[in-house]
């Protein structure tokens, strides 16, 4: 089993994540159709197939694929997601950039710094009905996981479950950040779409890593 992500693990996950919102996102748009406009699957998968264009085939540091899904995000996408989601990359851009491989720590230490700078450009907080969300659990769940000494797999196994329960739970909330605070209970009984694409964002992690354990 991989306890550390590699560039080509890292380019794994990335890759693994734009399948997996490519494959969500109709659902994704109408989720955000339901709490907000609708856009926002059309945005994510625009975003991620040209970053995919863009991904380096020897990635120099398990960054590397992260800094083109941040360039990407910040410099084309739309949304209120677009430019958040260009940030959050950032910081795994950034911890990534630093280290030949990623280890549990530094997947903790890169969602910790993109919570906060989601956090200081969008002041969302937990229950708000945002991606914050899904972000918040997760990065518990990772530090939890490192100060137990766990294997990288079960921080991210630990991550991916707590993010999707974050999601999933949102769709008990009535929004108060962004379009889906105009619409009101109309949104209950729909996850936030921002939330469920960081679980897909998680459960990609793992799957690269799980998968490279065979
Ligand atoms: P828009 O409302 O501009 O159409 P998008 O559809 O691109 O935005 O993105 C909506 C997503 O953005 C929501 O699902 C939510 O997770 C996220 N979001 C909205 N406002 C905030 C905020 N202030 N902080 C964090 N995330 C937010
Ligand atoms: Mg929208």
């Amino acid at each position: 089993m991989a306890d550390q992500l590699s560039p080509v693990l890292a380019d794994r996950w990335v890759r693994g994540f734009a399948a997996a919102v490519e494959d969500a996102g109709d659902r994704l748009t109408e989720m955000d159709r339901r709490s907000g406009d609708g856009d926002f699957g059309v945005n994510m998968t625009t975003g991620l197939r040209r970053a995919l264009a863009d991904l380096p085939d020897h990635p120099s540091s398990p960054g590397a694929p992260f800094q083109v899904l941040s360039d990407t995000f910040l410099s084309h996408s739309g949304g209120t997601s677009g430019p958040l989601f260009g940030m959050w990359f950032r910081d795994f851009a950034k911890v990534g950039a630093q280290v030949d491989f990623l280890t549990l720590g530094a997947v903790a230490e890169a969602s910790q710094k993109g919570w906060a700078t989601i956090t200081r450009l969008g002041s969302a907080k937990v229950g708000d009905r945002t991606m914050v969300d899904a972000i918040a659990p997760a990065t518990e769940a990772l530090q939890r996981s490192e100060q137990e000494a766990d294997s990288l797999e079960a921080g991210l196994r630990a991550a991916a479950e707590a993010a999707e329960r974050g999601a999933e739970d949102t769709s008990q909330i009535l929004g108060r950040k962004g379009r889906t605070s105009y619409v009101g209970e109309a949104a209950l009984g729909v996850p936030d779409p921002g939330a469920v694409t960081i679980g897909l964002f998680y459960r990609a992690a793992l799957d690269a890593v799980a998968g490279a354990s065979s």
